[in-house]
């Protein structure tokens, strides 16, 4: 994590004065429930200990000053009154949504000047979106006394992402961001949002979570989306429910058969939907039990999942689990999106160094970018840091 002096230090030099005060807020990575937000269903994500961490001072004359240490723009100066959803600023899009979407919600947001910085890699499936919109919206939370719980920013945050940057994501990665808690993985129920802490002690069992960063994206990523969401809609359509997360499991075989005419797709996308959110209840229900390691074919049943009937995996992705698991870990799978971006992996301590090796050397000898490996230790989510 940035150190909070450091950046009040960085907001001094670029703006004058200190700031009022310095805020973060976590990347993460679904543990297990993927693409089950859109069907109303459940997710089970933790937060990383890479953070975004920003300074903000409040303002009161409409003016939004945002200025990112990451990237190359300068200073963007925006007017609170004239934010227009879709216009396009660039990455100052997520922070101006924010407080567009504060605003267009009644709360009295005036403006403010923000530098902030992150150790949350960008685009590999790991929402340093969702960081920057969190760590935003938690700031104006507190400097403008707004009296807003983490789960009612992340809503807020959500908007700003779907509406005014344009981006169709759910509600997981918001609630990750400012809800998580240490030692945690976070179940959420994505219609009610209902959320529980689950106990995820990795430490404490002698075990470990690698993220498997692939370092690639595959063009596909966006139409895909769209068209496994179209086809889960239209599953559940056809099978009268409001969405897919009200086929009980138990019912899968039934519901698949009443399917027929719905085409290969839609079929292959209910029986993922339906089975990854059986199986969040399976891995709270082990996590619960204080059986860490059980989680571990659960995870290579979900990549399988998502490999061959939602099929948003890749050849990189499929590769960390197949090399991983070979190499003796407990479980993998991809997690996000997919199509490139990260997998998780679930070891034994001991066997971290030798599964990371042999899934270096399995990127090598496969002629693949190095791919970048860290451990996913769960986190706490945002806060005020000074
Ligand atoms: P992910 O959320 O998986 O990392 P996204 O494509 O949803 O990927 O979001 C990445 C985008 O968020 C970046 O392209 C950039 O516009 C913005 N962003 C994230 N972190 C930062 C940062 N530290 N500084 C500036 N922009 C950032
Ligand atoms: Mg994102």
């Amino acid at each position: 994590m940035a150190e909070s002096g450091t950046v009040a230090g960085q907001f001094q030099a670029l703006y004058g004065s200190r700031p009022d005060g310095v805020w973060s807020a976590p990347g993460r990575v679904n543990l297990i429930g993927e693409y089950t937000d859109f069907n109303d269903g459940f997710v089970m994500p933790l937060a990383l200990p890479h953070t975004t961490v920003a300074a903000v001072s409040r303002r009161t004359d409409g003016v939004l000053r945002l200025h990112s240490a990451d990237v190359s723009q300068g200073v963007v100066q925006l007017s609170v009154e004239a934010l227009e959803p879709r216009a396009d600023t660039g990455w100052a899009a997520y922070p101006a949504g924010v407080v567009w979407a504060l605003r267009a919600a009644g709360h009295p947001v005036t403006g403010a000047d923000i530098h902030l910085t992150s150790t949350v890699p960008t685009g590999a499936g790991l929402s340093s979106s969702a960081a920057l919109e969190v760590v935003t919206a938690l700031a104006l939370n507190d400097l403008f006394e707004l009296g807003l719980t983490g789960a009612e920013l992340a809503v807020l945050a959500q908007r700003a992402e779907n509406d005014f940057v344009g981006v169709p994501c759910g509600i997981m990665d918001q609630t990750a961001s400012a809800c998580c808690t240490e030692g945690h993985a976070l179940y959420l129920d994505t219609r009610d949002l209902t959320q529980r802490q689950v106990p995820f002690d990795l430490a404490a069992k002698g075990l470990r979570l690698l993220v498997v960063d692939t370092r690639v994206k595959h063009a596909l990523g966006d139409g895909a989306y769209a068209e496994r969401r179209a086809g889960c809609e239209a599953g559940a359509r056809a099978l009268g429910v409001p969405a897919l997360r009200d086929v009980p499991y138990g019912e899968l075989p039934a519901a698949l058969d009443r399917l027929a005419d719905e085409g290969e797709n839609v079929r292959r996308y209910v029986r993922h939907v339906v089975s990854d959110d059986h199986r969040v209840e399976q891995v709270i229900a082990l996590l619960d039990a204080g059986d860490v390691r059980a989680v571990g074919p659960v995870l290579v049943e979900g990549h399988a999942s998502l490999r061959d009937d939602l099929r948003v995996s890749c050849p990189e992705l499929d590769l960390v689990v197949s090399a991983a698991v070979a190499a003796g870990a407990l479980g993998a799978r991809m997690t996000g999106g997919g199509f490139g971006g990260s997998a998780i992996v679930l070891v034994e301590e001991a066997d971290a160094d030798a599964v990371t090796a042999a899934v270096e050397k399995a990127f090598a000898a496969a002629g693949f970018t190095a791919p970048r490996v860290f451990t996913a230790v769960p986190s706490g989510g945002a806060r005020r840091l000074a």
